[in-house]
Formats: structure tokens, sequence, C-alpha cells
């Protein structure tokens, strides 16, 4: 499962960056996920269950923010949602492909939100 991975690579992240800082217990890690990035969002809670027990991540909440795609079309450069990522066609002028993107292949850590300990 792919998102077993993206966990894991997040967690390594989120335990080097608090090395920097104080001792704290982190209570919520929010990630930004475009559309296109492949990961499932229940697979991803699912994957945070299974690997953050009896880590530092324990009790810490999992939230994930969608990125919705966005495109600036091929020929007129008009930018615009598409519904999904297989009809694409440029509400202006209807070129359907070669269309750059702009939002949607987003996988980052957005916030991490620690209580720190006295
Ligand atoms: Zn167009």
């Amino acid at each position: 499962m792919h998102e077993l991975s993206v966990v894991q690579s997040v967690i390594d992240i989120i335990k080097k960056e608090l090395e920097q800082h104080p001792p704290c217990t982190v209570k919520t890690v929010t990630l930004q996920c475009g559309s296109l990035s492949g990961v499932v969002v229940d697979s991803l809670n699912f994957a945070w269950e299974a690997l953050s027990p009896n880590t530092f991540l324990e009790n810490s909440k999992l939230e994930v923010n969608i990125v919705a795609l966005k495109v600036a079309c091929a020929e007129c450069k008009f930018e615009f949602e598409p519904k999904n990522q297989y009809t694409m066609n440029c509400p202006e002028c209807d070129t359907s492909f070669g269309h750059t993107i702009l939002n949607g292949k987003e996988l980052n850590i957005e916030n991490i939100e620690v209580d720190e300990i006295e």
C-alpha cells in the first residue's frame, strides 16, 4: 500500500523536525494532498493508526486537506478546475489535453500542532 510508505516518511520527517525543538507532544498533523497525488484519505488514516501507536505520535490526530486539481489550458491559458483527471476539456476552447497542472500534485506536511512539555 502506497499510503503506508507515505505515512512512514511523514513520521520520519516530523521526528527530524521535532529534534530541533523542546520536548513536546504532537496533537495534530495536517497533510496537504493534491487530488492527483494518488493517495486515498481512508488509507492514510488507516496507515496512521497502524504506524503511530507506540511512537512519539501516539494519540495524535491526522488531518488531510485535499487540494483540488487545477490546470491552465494548453491553448488559451484559461485556468480551471476539471471535474476529474480524465475529462479535462477547457470550458473556454474545449482543448482536452496538454494542459499545465497548477495544483493537485501536492503531498506536503502543512502543519504540525504540538503541546510543549513543561
Ligand atoms: Zn482553452
